[in-house]
């Protein structure tokens, strides 16, 4: 199966890309693996990439579709992938597109995990971290044993400035804005499944499976 994996930051796109690999017995393929991949190796597109690293910019989208065919050079996705992170936009996945048809290749699915704003401004609003061991807290799912210090320590708990509301607001924003027309693009390709993540983790998957499983 050929499936892409969206989902906003904070929904556990993550926990659900690795349970599903193990699932469908397809490899999880994020955009972030590949870079580092391609980076430590001596390869003439990994070279160009560097140059826009090294100067802090971003790579542009046309490096950025080479630098994910790299990948396709290894059999393992051949099979099929679950994509995570990629394509990022309308531009990408035309690309994308592109490629997979030059290779008789089809998505089968665009898995879509949603969730409300508020539901994953909550959730991620009550991490807490030790700032001297590095343990991790939630408020509400994973409380320290006393007040908000750490079980091990008794150091105060912190919260991180990635997980305060306005960080994730700002995000999701930007999220919202890159994927909604990505969302439009692979619907009227009839490939978009939405998933509700508000649920547990189990029940996300579950639901998953189940979406999957009817449309094979
Ligand atoms: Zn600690």
């Amino acid at each position: 199966m050929r499936i892409i994996l969206m989902g906003p930051p904070g929904v556990g796109k993550g926990t659900q890309a690795v349970t599903l690999e193990s699932h469908l017995n397809v490899p999880h393929v994020s955009t972030g693996d590949i870079f580092r991949a391609l980076l430590r190796t001596e390869d003439p597109i990994g070279i160009e990439v560097r140059k826009y690293l090294d100067h802090g910019l971003l790579v542009p989208d046309e490096l950025t579709n080479q630098v994910v065919t790299t990948r396709f050079r290894e059999q393992d996705v051949h099979k099929g992938f679950i994509f995570d992170g990629y394509p990022r936009n309308v531009f990408q996945a035309e690309s994308f597109d592109k490629f997979l048809k030059e290779h008789n290749w089809t998505i089968d699915a665009v898995v879509n995990i949603a969730a409300p704003d508020e539901d994953i401004i909550k959730r991620l609003s009550g991490r807490r971290v030790c700032p001297t061991c590095g343990k991790t807290y939630h408020l509400e799912s994973n409380k320290p044993k006393v007040d908000t210090l750490c079980d091990v320590d008794q150091t105060p708990l912190i919260q991180r400035e990635d997980d305060k509301p306005e960080t994730i607001k700002k995000r999701l924003a930007i999220y919202h804005d890159q994927t909604k027309p990505l969302i439009e693009y692979y619907s009227k390709q009839g490939l978009v499944i939405t998933i509700d993540g508000t649920g547990t983790i189990e029940k996300t998957h579950d639901l998953t499976i189940k979406a999957l499983g009817e449309i094979k």
